[in-house]
């Protein structure tokens, strides 16, 4: 299984192992004895769509040699009726073709290939609801200490630019004694880091819980491990949460809160319901509650109605809400959204030319803010090997509870452990210390 695209689709991906393994499937060596290939896809960007379609592509060759593979494509990407079509035009040798709602219905798609040796293209809008028997599906973890749990699936704020309200169909909040019961187990199980998924946990509403509710009750489990969340929709982000977390015994010290611009107009524009002013005052009300949390955001470049003029008001909100961090997206149309009919006058040149001015601004402001970390001894969970060495004696790098990327040599394995680093260096993407 190939999975592309965000935690939400990774997330799935690990449920989907989990219905195939429920099924007797086991994960295979490599793609050339697999019976099964299944691409779990994203929508979002073209790019991420013609990424697909050259690996499918290029799996003619696999069907051609062994005409039993099973190959399907599924999620966000063929949850849109004309793109499914393409898919099957294109490629007559894919088995399955479906939409989100694969995380519920492959089984039994598998059997209908499996047993009728057709194919099967099913495209629904609306996905599958949150019943017990979605309740039931097993997951297979990627990770030993670190989870996700989805809180929340679909999207309800239908921002101008945006696909998934369309491919994941509407909110439906998962209720709030699943979840906890959950996160119980995964910590029971060792389990360090915990992210809470949505499209905007914000909206996160079930059974008299709002989410400002259930983080607080989340909260309230004993045990050594991190809660995360995301993402954070600053139309819905209050002061309330802010507190919550400040006041937190596991909650991380990082606020994701994309922005997408710091023009007024645009952010009409983009259906996004705040103003430049309200992300201000949430950014300063964070960092005036905890100084070293760190905050990050998503930025869209070259929406259609913004001008140069609107993106030096994007450029400003950097050094103004004093961003740790953003991800920059280039525009891209999507079918079927209400800024794919609007006039987009401006050139690839010239919004090239704001995403690189934006990538030199974010540079620098992360510079200056990075440096607030030196000396500071940080509390890290440690990840993976680090960059330089392999092994024992080498380079670990981790994950502090501000979110920032810590390098450190030890010469034990400590990972998916917390261990403390007091910081001696800062760059703009990570700090880099000496473990105590
Ligand atoms: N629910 C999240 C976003 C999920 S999509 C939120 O509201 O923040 C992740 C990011 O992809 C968005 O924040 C946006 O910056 C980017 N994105 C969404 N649609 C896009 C498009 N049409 N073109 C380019 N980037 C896009
Ligand atoms: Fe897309 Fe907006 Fe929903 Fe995020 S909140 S998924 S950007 S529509």
């Amino acid at each position: 299984m190939r999975v592309f695209g965000c935690q939400q689709n990774f997330s799935d991906g690990e449920k989907l192992r989990g219905v195939l393994a429920t099924c007797g499937f086991a994960a295979a060596p490599d793609i050339d004895r697999a019976d099964v290939i299944i691409f779990d896809t994203c929508a979002v960007r073209e790019h991420a769509e013609e990424r697909v379609f050259g690996n499918v592509g290029a799996l003619k060759s696999v069907k051609q040699d062994r005409r039993e593979t099973v190959i399907a494509v599924v999620g966000c990407m063929t949850a849109q009726p004309t793109v499914a079509r393409k898919m099957r035009d294109s490629y007559p040798f894919v088995d399955i073709i479906c939409g989100t709602n694969a995380l519920t219905e492959l089984p039994r798609m598998l059997c209908e290939v499996f047993l009728s040796n057709s194919t099967v293209t099913e495209v629904g809008g609306e996905t599958f609801p949150l019943d017990d028997s979605f309740e039931q599906l097993h997951t297979v973890r990627d990770n030993s200490f670190k989870a996700s749990v989805p809180i929340m699936y679909g999207c309800d704020n239908f921002c101008s630019y945006c696909v998934v309200p369309y491919v994941r169909g509407r909110e439906r909040s998962r209720a709030p004694e699943k979840i906890i019961a959950e996160v119980r187990a995964l910590v029971a199980d060792g389990v360090k880091y915990v992210l809470l998924l949505g499209q905007n946990v914000n909206s996160y509403n079930a059974d008299k819980y709002d989410f400002a509710r259930l983080l607080s009750e989340l909260d309230e489990i004993d045990g050594d491990f991190w809660l995360d969340f995301m993402t954070s929709h600053p139309k819905d982000c209050s002061e309330g949460l802010i507190d919550i977390i400040a006041q937190s015994r596991h909650i991380v010290h990082r606020l994701h809160l994309p922005a997408q611009s710091g023009n007024d107009r645009v952010l009409r524009d983009m259906n996004r319901h705040y103003s430049r002013a309200r992300y201000l005052q949430l950014a300063r009300y964070a960092r005036e509650k905890m100084p070293l949390m760190s905050l990050t955001t998503d930025i869209l470049v070259g929406f259609p109605t913004e001008t140069d003029s609107d993106f030096e008001d994007t450029l400003s909100l950097i050094t103004d809400a004093q961003i740790d961090a953003s991800y920059t997206f280039l525009y891209s149309p999507r079918t079927g959204t209400k800024a794919a009919t609007l006039p987009d006058p401006s050139t690839k040149v010239e919004k090239q030319a704001r995403f690189d001015k934006l990538l030199a601004a974010q540079r620098a402001v992360s510079e200056q803010l990075y440096a607030r970390y030196f000396g500071v001894t940080m509390r890290v969970l440690c990840d993976s090997l680090g960059r330089v060495n392999t092994g024992v004696d080498g380079w670990y790098s981790g994950k502090s509870r501000e979110g920032i990327i810590v390098d450190f040599m030890s010469n034990v394995d400590i990972k998916g452990q917390f261990v403390n680093v007091v910081i001696t260096d800062t760059k703009h993407w990570a700090v880099v210390g000496k473990l105590i």
